[in-house]
């Protein structure tokens, strides 16, 4: 299992579809705090009480900070930011966008999840403009003693950046250093994948995104889902080949010729064999019962992902 994590962070679970897919992070300094990421609407019992038990207040909350805006993320920020309502919501310039008129986003989510969408995010209102703040590639924000320092991180999403945080030289990466499940580390090792999620997906820009948050020297990584990644130089080689292995099954996926729903179940069964592979490659018994059901059926979105740049790259 992964160390524990520095004491100004709160690892708070969202409880998204079921407990310890989806993490937001609580950062205390001094009388001030911020969240990295929200979870959904329905998260927000959690963090508050993350909040209580750090001994603030809703109106001690400085900062909302957004990884991007893929609704298991950020699907909480608008009614968080209701609550916290001195906080200021800080996001990637294409974030913004969406988070003061999530009508778009809305739609896209909708697409994907069909009527699961109100039992998964419930209302998502926007957030007022003034209530927004852009932040570019490299800008940064003092809170207490720490400096947050916010990078754009593509590869994932387009709409994504993360923070590096000098309190405790840590990235929160979000979704752009893959994901790492603490019940899937094996003997010190963690066990690193990548969703793949429609319609930004880019393996290459992937690993430019992974090169550059290894690049940064910080010593520690939080992810969305979910946790802490100390072994970085582990988990670069995983990233990499793993971003490696579903560039070449979109390679494959292409080639094959298929279309639609064909092409999304092609992508569905290539990417369960590629993830069974390496789970046996890790030592990790795919017939455990929680390993079982991960490997077996959390790829809905990378199928996706997949399918759509295979589409992509045939022109
Ligand atoms: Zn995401």
């Amino acid at each position: 299992m992964p160390e524990a994590d520095p004491e100004s962070i709160t690892k708070i679970d969202g409880h998204y579809m079921y407990e310890g897919k989806a993490a937001a992070y609580l950062i205390v300094d001094g009388e001030e705090a911020a969240f990295v990421d929200t979870v959904t609407r329905f998260s927000q019992p959690a963090l508050l009480r993350a909040l209580e038990a750090a001994g603030l207040t809703p109106e001690q909350v400085r900062y909302i900070i957004v990884t991007h805006v893929h609704l298991d993320h950020s699907g909480g920020a608008p009614a968080l930011a209701e609550v916290c309502k001195n906080a200021t919501v800080l996001a990637q310039p294409r974030a913004g966008r969406h988070l003061v008129d999530p009508t778009r986003l809305i739609a896209g989510v909708r697409g994907v999840y069909g009527d699961r969408f109100d039992e998964l995010y419930g209302v998502i209102d926007p957030i007022p403009k003034d209530r927004v703040e852009i932040l570019e590639d490299g800008e940064f924000r003092e809170m207490g003693n720490r400096t947050f320092t916010f990078f754009d991180a593509p590869g994932h999403a387009r709409h994504h950046f993360v923070i590096q945080d000098s309190g405790t030289n840590s990235v929160f990466a979000g979704d752009a250093f893959g994901t790492c499940f603490p019940q899937h580390y094996q003997a010190e090792r963690p066990f690193l994948n990548y969703v793949c999620a429609p319609p930004d997906f880019d393996p290459a820009v992937a690993k430019k995104t992974v090169q550059r948050i290894i690049d940064t020297g910080v010593e520690r990584v939080f992810v969305a889902h979910f946790g802490i990644v100390n072994e970085l130089a582990e988990a670069h080689e995983q990233l990499f080949t793993t971003l490696d292995e579903y560039d070449a099954l979109v390679n494959q996926a292409a080639a094959t010729g298929l279309e639609g729903e064909k092409l999304y179940d092609y992508c569905g069964d290539a990417t369960t064999q590629l993830v069974n592979k390496r789970l046996t490659e890790a030592d990790l018994d795919s017939s455990d019962e929680t390993i079982h059901f991960w490997a077996n059926t959390e790829h809905m979105i990378t199928s996706k992902g997949l399918a759509f740049l295979a589409e992509k790259r045939r022109g």
